[in-house]
Formats: structure tokens, sequence, C-alpha cells
């Protein structure tokens, strides 16, 4: 005889024990259920305050044009951070970080400018601009309490380039649950078709962009 589901449940076929059993299951699948439904509210919810970014297809004579506008205003932003650099009272340089949150809105201005003007076209929307600088500067509201510290600014000397260059970092790259700034370009691979962010291959020869799964292919 073929062995049956029930004597999985039960090595005495047929008993009320069968229920029990499948019941005690149906109720841990219930509360795995409902726990990952909380979890989706709340990741929703997390969703509604990041505004969406739009995502341009590209193809690959356009990549280089792109990579050097990434460049070109993670350079504009740099530019505009050392700004706040100043000679120190007692040490040779001080950076001055409240003054550099409190202008937040012209680094907005260099992140949209920079991904619309000039024949950009990625229709990046000023409300994820705004979104994105203030979230890269809140990273750093702790740290303007150390411009104060006792009687110096305990931002200086070399520091003041690491603030500055993880800013920058924070802007165009966020965190490990943030969007890169480059994701918002997808490219076509060249032989498999399939549509991938930027970083998920490259140009070979020049002429085709292939994704890492196909040139690894190509290799062996
Ligand atoms: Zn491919």
């Amino acid at each position: 005889m073929e062995p049956q589901i029930i004597d999985h449940y039960n090595e005495l076929p047929h008993s009320i024990n069968v229920i029990d059993k499948m019941n005690e299951e149906l109720s841990e699948a219930q509360k795995e259920t409902n726990k990952l439904k909380e979890e989706l509210e709340k990741y929703k919810m997390m969703n509604l305050y990041i505004p969406k970014i739009n995502i341009t297809l590209i193809n690959k004579e356009q990549y280089i044009d792109y990579m050097e506008l990434f460049d070109e205003i993670k350079e504009n932003i740099r530019n505009h951070l050392y700004i706040y650099k100043e000679n120190g009272l007692i040490a040779d340089e001080e950076y001055d970080l409240k003054k550099a949150c409190e202008n937040s809105c012209k680094l907005v201005e260099i992140l949209f400018n920079g991904l619309n003007d000039r024949g950009a076209n990625l229709n990046i929307s000023r409300e994820w601009c705004e979104y994105r600088i203030d979230n890269a500067l809140d990273k750093f509201k702790s740290l303007v309490k150390l411009q104060n510290y006792w009687w110096e600014n305990m931002i200086k000397d070399s520091i003041c380039n690491d603030i500055i260059e993880m800013i920058i970092e924070e802007i165009i790259d966020g965190n490990d649950y943030e969007i890169k700034l480059y994701e918002c370009l997808r490219i076509k691979c060249d032989k498999c078709n399939h549509v991938f962010t930027i970083e998920g291959g490259d140009i070979i020869d020049e002429k085709k962009w292939i994704c890492w799964d196909c040139s690894e292919c190509s290799d062996s």
C-alpha cells in the first residue's frame, strides 16, 4: 500500500490527532503570514517618504557621456563643499559643516541641474534631489556638535577633506539600502538583450555593452 499523507501526521490513521496537528501547522503558517504582512506594510510606509526616481534606458553610445556627466556632478558637489573649509582659529583649517547643512538648497540645485540640464534628459524630480541631499546631510548632523565642541572646532585639518568625501559618497552612492545615482540608468546587453544597471557589465571592444554573465561565457 502506498504511503498516505495522513501517515505522515499520525501512526494511527484517521485519528482526531491528525486534525490537531494540521491545525497547529496552519496556525504557525498564519502567524508567519501575519508577520510578513506587517513587515510589508512597514516597507510600504517607508517608501511613501522616498520620492520615485525616473529610470532611463540608454544606449551604448550614450554610456560614456553619462559616466562623464556623473563625474561632473560629483566634481561640482566637491567644489561647492570645499567652500566651507576655512582658515581656523587654532587649527590651520576648519570645516563649517553647520553652514554646509544650512545651505543644502545649493547642493540640491547642483544635483538637480546636473541631472536635468544640457541634454542630460534624466527627468529626475527636484523632490527626489531634495530628498537625496537632506538624507545624505542628515547622517552628519551629529557631527555638527563637534564644531562647537569645548573651545575649538573639532572638524579640522585632514578631517575636513574626509568629511567632504564622505558627504559626496552619501549623495552619489547612498548606503546599502539606498539607490545609487547611476542606478537611474539602464542599458541593454548586446548579447542576451536583457536590461541591466550600468554596473552590470561593461563596454567591450568600444562597440558592445556586454553584461558580466555574457562576458564570462565568451571568456571561457
Ligand atoms: Zn548578457
